[in-house]
């Protein structure tokens, strides 16, 4: 069949995005989904940080690439031996295709699936497969086994979560990496406790994520920490009891007195190595460190190492919020339904696929948290 989907061609050109424009919106052709492939209708999906850092090249992929991972959809046809989906189910999308077979899916942490992560560094999709092509014939990339800003993808089994029905697609597509990630590195990586103390570094979709899920986990206080004023106060609505403006030379001070000496959990939602290591000093002593932002390969942590002994701290590396996107999903979407996770608040706005690298500008400006692709009424 044909579609139309945003192309990454180019890798690291310059912003504004809206003058480069990083992506192409063209027709493409989509292949019959094979075994255990699904063939999904897109309705709804975000631009999200992962998109733009492999737009910038600080997660280099291979191009021709077709965007795009954070989403939701309706699935429209399976390939031979799917097992857990039928056509007309509604599904949310997730970062790593799980293959449910090796070590890490075996024992609960499918976000490390071997073969999975291995596919997405590849671009293809779990089985090594490519569905995507050129008119011309062209091998074009999948992107985190997902490839949803697309009107139609074809993605393996393992990269979809069937959902209860009466939620809009629209809005359930974010829990596909933001909430995921966010609320998942508190209560997964993390496992805070009520009473806990937290702080947020980096009040994107996914550090807002983590102080909503740093609520639902009874912490206190919840420190967000950001550079914009706009998103501190989004972080005081969405449960943070206290905010600090960074990049003041008193940050970490900051923390530690409304912490009275310290988070006993700190969280980097950024993607730099040095707020990660103010993320670190903001702990108490016996404190958690969770990093969460993916910083760029060339970046280096410093910390004393003598701390991590004496001072018994802990860092902890947190990818998609250590998921199980089958057990945490529902039971977020469930938490959503009942009006207990204020997730419609992180959606800025609405946008059409020729819109998307506006959309881009505006997520690397910082002016929006998260912008949904809509793709018209799916019938
Ligand atoms: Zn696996
Ligand atoms: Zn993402």
């Amino acid at each position: 069949m044909k579609t139309q989907a945003a192309v990454l061609r180019t890798v690291g050109l310059e912003r504004p995005y809206t003058k480069t424009t990083p992506l192409s919106i063209e027709e493409v052709h989509l292949d019959e989904p094979g075994p255990g492939e699904v063939l999904v209708q897109l309705v709804a999906t975000g631009l999200c940080h992962s998109d733009l850092s492999t737009i910038n090249g600080t997660r280099p992929r291979p191009v021709p690439m077709v965007l795009g991972h954070e989403a939701a959809g309706i699935v429209r046809a399976v390939g031979p031996g799917v097992q857990t989906v039928v056509p007309d189910d509604h599904v949310v999308l997730s970062l790593v295709p799980a293959c449910g077979r090796c070590v890490p899916c075996q024992t609960g942490r499918p976000m490390l699936c071997e073969p999975g992560v291995r596919a997405n560094n590849a671009g293809t999709l779990i089985g090594g497969a490519h569905r995507f092509h050129g008119l011309n014939g062209e091998v074009m990339y999948h992107h985190l086994g997902a490839s949803a800003f697309s009107e139609y993808t074809v993605v393996s089994e393992g990269s979809i979560t069937p959902i209860d029905r009466s939620i809009p697609l629209e809005e359930a597509a974010i829990f596909g990496c933001a909430v995921l990630t966010g609320i998942g590195a508190v209560v997964n990586t993390a496992r805070c406790e009520p009473g806990a103390s937290a702080a947020i570094f980096g009040l994107g979709g996914v550090g807002l994520s983590a102080v909503i899920g740093a609520a639902l986990a009874g912490c206190y206080p919840i420190v967000a920490v950001d550079v914009l004023e706009t998103k501190l106060e989004l972080a005081r609505q969405l449960g943070a009891s206290h905010t600090v403006k960074a990049g003041q030379t008193d940050t970490i001070e900051q923390i530690r007195s409304i912490t009275g000496g310290g988070a006993d959990y700190s969280f980097e939602a950024v993607g730099s190595a040095n707020v990660l290591g103010q993320a670190y000093a903001a702990t108490r002593r016996g404190g958690t460190t969770v990093a969460v932002g993916l910083a760029h390969p060339s970046q280096n942590l410093q910390i004393a190492a003598i701390g991590l002994v004496a001072e018994e701290r802990t860092l902890k590396g947190s990818y998609g919020g250590s998921s199980v996107p089958r057990r945490d999903l529902p039971r977020y979407l469930a938490l959503y339904k009942a009006g207990r996770l204020p997730i419609d608040r992180l959606i800025s706005g609405y946008l059409s696929l020729d819109q998307i690298n506006s959309g881009f500008e505006n997520l690397a400006d910082g002016a929006a948290v998260r912008q949904i692709i809509r793709f018209g009424d799916p019938g």
